[in-house]
């Protein structure tokens, strides 16, 4: 202080002007370049971008929380997240799966669907009345990490729809997929081009039909071509709609003949949709050295119409 007070008055000013300069030069470079941080890098690793987004997410994050550099000068966490959940949701679904797990793409196989893995893919149809237990189920199907497809008819949407409810929305907030299975659940073999037509494209919205009762023909195909939708059956049927059936039966035959990668076809009104179905199903599988499919990642909660190929 005492050579500063000793300065010159031109002294002081042009001191003063380089100081300034000083301070905007750090602060424009701080600002345009994101490589500069004391932990460098981490900081190329947050910003590097091939790294995965999530990972991203994790380092900027982490470096918040220690404190090792003030990130809102370059965005707001917040900011970033929002940037990171567009770019992980563009990658999602630009690679036509979810996962990062190698799956070697095949033809399409009406009968696995949306699945390239090993995984077992759980399939409810139709429709379940009782919107309380049909959230609670889900959530479980959530919570014990399955994620499953659900082929609603349009009717089922509209019952829903009367009480206030988007049946859609309820099953894609929690990471499961909708399928379409028709408007009013005719047999698609019976039906003009034009009907069928309607049938797929009301109802639930999506890019995966499954015609009721798995009922389909050439010309079926060839509507699901014209409107870009990929037809879906199943591999193994619980039978669970019929006659003296009850919970166990229907957990049995999941259980007992589910191979890798297939598919299994229950109704949302039966015995397999509930809470302890999903767990004895879970368990049996399990117990087997079998998987089932997860729910969708987070940042791709609700999920979208369009269902990757691969979501297991
Ligand atoms: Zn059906």
């Amino acid at each position: 202080m005492e050579e500063f007070k000793g300065m010159s008055k031109k002294a002081k000013i042009l001191l003063c002007i380089i100081l300034a300069i000083s301070l905007a030069a750090i602060s424009l470079f701080y600002k345009g370049n994101k490589s500069i941080a004391t932990d460098e890098y981490l900081f190329e690793y947050a910003v590097e971008d091939d790294a995965p987004i999530l990972n991203q997410m994790e380092v900027i994050t982490g470096l918040i929380e220690v404190g090792k550099i003030k990130l809102y000068e370059f965005f707001t966490s917040e900011e970033w997240i929002t940037f990171a959940t567009e770019r992980e949701r563009e990658r999602l679904l630009s690679s036509n799966s979810l996962w990062d797990e190698d799956v070697i793409p095949q033809e399409w196989d009406s009968d696995r669907g949306p699945n390239w893995t090993d995984r077992i893919l759980l399939t409810f149809d139709d429709c379940i009345t009782d919107a309380e237990r049909f959230i609670e189920v889900l959530d479980h199907a959530t919570y014990l990490d399955i994620g499953l497809m659900i082929f609603p008819h349009g009717n089922c949407l509209t019952i829903y729809a009367n009480n206030g409810l988007d049946f859609e929305q309820l099953v894609r907030e929690r990471g499961h997929w909708i399928g379409n299975h028709s408007i009013n659940h005719p047999n698609f073999r019976l039906l003009s081009r034009e009907e069928i037509k309607t049938q797929v494209l009301g109802g639930a919205q999506s890019n995966i039909v499954r015609p009721p009762y798995g009922s389909f023909n050439d010309t079926v195909l060839e509507v699901l071509e014209e409107t870009g939708q990929k037809l879906f059956i199943w591999n193994v049927d619980t039978n669970d709609w019929r006659r003296g059936m009850n919970r166990q039966r229907v957990v049995n035959n999941a259980v007992q003949n589910a191979q890798l990668g297939d598919s299994v076809l229950m109704h949302l009104q039966w015995w397999g949709f509930t809470a302890q179905a999903l767990s004895e199903i879970k368990e049996g599988l399990s117990a087997r050295g079998l998987e089932l499919c997860r729910p969708a990642p987070s940042v791709l909660r609700p999920t979208p119409v369009e269902v990757p190929l691969n979501i297991c």
